[in-house]
This record gives structure tokens, sequence and C-alpha cells, in this order.
């Protein structure tokens, strides 16, 4: 016999190891993982109450909150199954994922409330719950939350019947590269994946992590996972302002966070025009997701914010985390810029977790052949599927192995580099340009302060590299700089051959530049000038 991996597990542990320890500081709301227990447990009857079964689809729309933590643990408890829904998206994003899912039970922010507005009627949703319900108007049938819950009893629940196998989120992708697919994650995904993120992160209950990447995102759901089980104490943002992230980081003695490498971007400027007022006094450790961060950043917040810093690679359809770089022991006398160096690396796979990179014959590429192929996983943590799309599942899927349509090279050592998405790299005259590598270039000079490399449409070479730029406040800085400057540092060819700046780039809501937009407004105008 077997014991199921589920998720419940890790509330259970904290209740038992750390009961009276602090789970949750969100704003003035604290409370212990004995208190969170007990508001999981109303949740979970409210919800029977309203009829919802194992399989049913409890959907969340919230900024990172208490609430939307407990929303999870209390739907885990009937066996139903989690959508996380993305702040940033518009009324029809809503109304497609809302009716996609099936979902039938909403709880959603109070702040947010107004965004399902427009679309309401076309939605089949049988429940609207509103956190905070009570600072804004509600429609006639929906709930005010805190006075909803508290009609239920704080006991035990008697939980479904549940396997490890069972469905836990449905995860909607950030959509960077077309219509979202909702990555169904079970329980044992997530288990295995909290086992080893806690084991890489040497999580303890010593931690206090500031979610700063969203609870939909699901490197941010995954978190709550990691630090739950482990006791430590989870202090919640609702907005990822650099002051703010700043000001909680000193008041609740953070020690962890997670973040997209714009967030990064924007602390390392605060602090760069914040130093004197920023207290040295700190215990912080950085992990990063998203895409490859400059190594000027790894350098900067490493030697000069004194702040630990660990690259991941994943996604959402690995539940996600694949790689990490670790510094070895053999590296410990290296200088620190070899190190840092490393650490600009994907890294290496982790435990139950089989990364490799194969060419287009599907054949592993030599290690140190600096041959770049695609990145395959094969792990615990690979989805089950994208719901109710077998024809996607089967496109990325095969053989057993996940394709990732990431672009990477691996060293002898098997420590991986991430080249750029297949998607994003830039074929000019039959060379291949990392999008990716040019950005680095681009992070290093003085007045940028944001990047995007994308491909446009070139008469002699087919494509061509564009850079699209923020530049600080106050600097004055020309396209023909911009090129030399890019010019200096990569090949010929690699440099951008036009550059257009922009006060902001467009990004996904964890955080990530959406390059496939960027692409397609120049590639529909470029087509209508040529027509
Ligand atoms: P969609 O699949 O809808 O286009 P998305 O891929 O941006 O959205 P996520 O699952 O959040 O959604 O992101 C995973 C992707 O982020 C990876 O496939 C990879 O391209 C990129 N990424 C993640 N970690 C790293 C890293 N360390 N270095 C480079 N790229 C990374
Ligand atoms: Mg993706």
């Amino acid at each position: 016999m077997y014991i199921p991996l589920l998720l419940t597990d890790f509330l259970d542990r904290a209740v038992k190891l750390y009961g009276d320890k602090i789970a949750v500081i969100d704003d003035e709301k604290v409370v212990t993982y004995f208190e969170l227990n007990e508001r999981v447990n109303r949740l979970s009857y409210g919800l029977e109450k309203l009829g919802v079964a194992k399989g049913d689809k409890v959907a969340i729309l919230a900024p990172n909150t208490l609430e939307m933590l407990e929303g999870f643990y209390g739907a885990f408890q009937l066996g139903a199954v989690t959508v996380p829904l993305n702040i940033r998206l518009k009324p029809n994003d809503y109304l497609f994922i809302l009716n996609h899912s099936e979902t039938k039970i909403l709880l959603v922010d109070y702040e947010l409330y107004g965004l399902i507005d427009p679309v309401r009627d076309q939605l089949n949703v049988e429940q609207i719950i509103v956190h905070g319900g009570r600072k804004v108007k509600l429609e006639e049938n929906d709930l005010d939350y805190e006075a909803w819950l508290a009609q239920f009893p704080a006991k035990p629940f008697d939980r479904a019947e549940m396997d490890e196998k069972d469905i836990a989120s449905l995860l909607y992708t950030s959509g960077t590269t077309g219509d979202p697919k909702g990555v169904m994650l079970t329980h044992r995904n997530n288990y295995i994946q909290a086992l080893q993120v806690m084991h890489h992160l040497r999580v303890s209950d010593q931690d206090v992590l500031l979610h700063v990447l969203p609870m939909f995102h699901v490197n941010g759901w995954g978190s709550i996972f990691y630090y739950t089980g482990n006791g430590a104490t989870q202090v919640m943002l609702r907005k990822t302002r650099p002051d703010i992230i700043f000001e909680k980081l000193q008041k609740h003695g953070v020690t962890i966070m997670h973040m997209a490498p714009t967030v990064l971007n924007s602390l390392i400027q605060y602090y760069d025009e914040n130093k004197r007022n920023i207290s040295k006094d700190q215990n912080v450790r950085v992990v990063i997701g998203g895409s490859a961060p400059p190594i000027t950043f790894i350098a900067k917040v490493e030697d000069e914010m004194g702040w630990e810093f660990i690259q991941i690679y994943g996604m959402t359809e690995t539940s996600p985390l694949t790689t990490t770089s670790i510094i070895r022991a053999q590296h410990l006398d290296e200088p620190k810029e070899v190190q840092n160096r490393m650490k600009s690396k994907a890294g290496y796979q982790m435990y139950l977790t089989e990364v490799k990179v194969v060419n287009e014959k599907g054949k592993e590429v030599a290690p140190n052949s600096q041959e770049i192929g695609e990145l395959v996983i094969r792990s615990n943590g690979v989805m089950e599927g994208y719901w109710k799309n077998e024809k996607a599942t089967k496109e990325v899927i095969r053989n057993g192995w996940f394709h990732t349509g990431d672009m990477g090279v691996v060293d002898s050592d098997g420590n991986i580099e991430i080249v750029d998405r297949k998607k994003d790299v830039i074929i000019s005259g039959g060379e291949n340009i990392s999008s990716i590598e040019v950005e680095n270039i681009l992070y290093e000079h003085p007045a940028v302060i944001e990047a995007a490399v994308i491909s446009i449409p070139h008469e002699k070479w087919g494509e061509t590299p564009h850079a699209v730029v923020v530049v600080r406040d106050g600097e004055a800085v020309t396209e023909e700089e911009i090129i030399v400057f890019a010019r200096e540092r990569v090949a010929h060819y690699k440099a951008p051959t036009s550059v257009s700046f922009v006060e902001e780039l467009p990004k996904t809501g964890s955080g990530k530049i959406q390059k496939a937009y960027l692409r397609n407004q120049f590639w529909k105008s470029m087509n209508k000038m040529v027509n």
C-alpha cells in the first residue's frame, strides 16, 4: 500500500509541528498555523454547502493575500481543483478561462471585483464570493467572504477520498506565445516539486518568505507548499512596488523572495537611488524565475546588495522548477566573477528530474559541443496535459519527454545555459541570434533600464535584430549610441540595426516582457508598409 502524496499534508504538518508559529502576515491580518487551519476548515464546510464536490473547479482572482492562500487549501479538502487567475487580464480573458475551465465558484478580491462586470452575464459560474466584500457594493446574489465564512465550524473537515494523481490546479499559462492553455497539475506533481525545492533552496522554519511572485503564477502558487510544510512565515504583498518590498523586508525580517528579473531590476534601481536609507541589516536571499538575468544584475545583487542569488529554470508545464544554479565546493576558490557567471546559467537538473538538450533529430547534443538544441524534460513535475486540448498536449509531450520550446547548451558538467526561446531566436542571414544575449549586453549600458531585442523583417537578411529600450529618467541617449555600444561588445551581425525608445515594455502578469506582442506590432506594420 502506498500513501498518496496530497498537498493538504503540508498544512497538516505545519499545524502539528509549528501550530503556534505565525503562518501568514497580510498587513494587519496575522494568523498562526492553527488559526489558518481553522479558517481553511470553515471554508471547506462553506464550499461543501454550496455543493462543491470532488473535481469541481474553484477559481480565485486575487492579489497575494491570506484569503487566496486559504482558498487553495480549503478547496483541496473537497478534492476540488483550484483555478488561480492572472489579475492583469481583460474581461474577455476571464470569460474564456472561467467558462473553459467550467469553474463553479469564483472567489474574488474586492479590488478586482469590477473586472468581471462586463462579462458577468455570460459566465457559467454558480456563485461569486468576494474577499473584503464589505468594502464594495455587492451584486444581489454575491456573498461577502468573511460574513459567509463565520457561519461555518472550525472543526476538522472530513476530507474527500483523493489520489495523488488527482488534479490540484488548472493554471492557465501566461500567454507570451498565444492563447492561454490550462495546465493540469496533480497533487503528486506539486508535492514532489515542493520536496525538491525545499532541499535545493534549503527552506526551513527560520525562513520568512515575501510572496513577491503572484500566487496565480505557478512558482508563486507552488511556493505556498514549500514554505507551509516547513513552518516558515509567509508575508503577503499586494503590489510589487520596490519601496513597499524594501519596507516589508525590514519590518518582517524577510529571508527569501522569488521574483521575475523585471522586478529584480526595479529593486536594483530603487536600491541605487536610496542606498543611504536602506539598512544593511537584512537576511535576504533572492531566488529568481523567468528569463535569464544579465550578469550585471547578479554582480550587483551579490556583491553590492549582499543578497545570495540562485537562478532557477522551469515553466508552468513542469510544476515549475527543473534546474537550479548551484555553486559546488570545487568552485568556491574561483574568483567571485567566475561564480557569478555560473549563477547566470540555469544550472543543474534538480533531483528526480532529467533535462536533456536535443538537436532537431531528437538526438542528445554532445556536452561542451556548444551545439544549441531544445531542452526536453522528464520528471515527476511534468503536467498531465492541457485541459481539454489533447492536440496541444501531444505536440509537447512526445515519447515521454516534455518539449519546452526553449533552446540551450550544456557544458561537460551538465550545467545548462538557456540561450533563448525557440520563437524569440532571431534568424538573420541564416545565423541564429539569441535575443537574451543581446539584451544582456544592452543592460550593461548605464542609461538602459529595460531592453527587449526582437526580430523585425529585413529585405536582405530576412530578419534583423531590433532593440526596444526604456532609458533611465533624464538620460539622453541616441539610437546610434546604442547600436555602436552593442557592436563594440557582440559580433556585428548580432547587434541591433535599429532601436526604438519606449516608456515601458508590455509584460505578462508575472512580469515577463511580451516579446511576441512587440514583434507582432512590427511585422504587422511592416507588412502594411509593404502593401
Ligand atoms: P506561455 O507558455 O503561455 O507562452 P510562459 O512560457 O511565459 O507563457 P511560464 O510557464 O511562466 O509561461 O514561463 C516559462 C518560460 O520562462 C520558460 O519556458 C522559459 O522560456 C522562461 N524561463 C524560465 N526560467 C528561465 C531561466 N532561468 N532562464 C531563461 N528563461 C527562463
Ligand atoms: Mg510557456
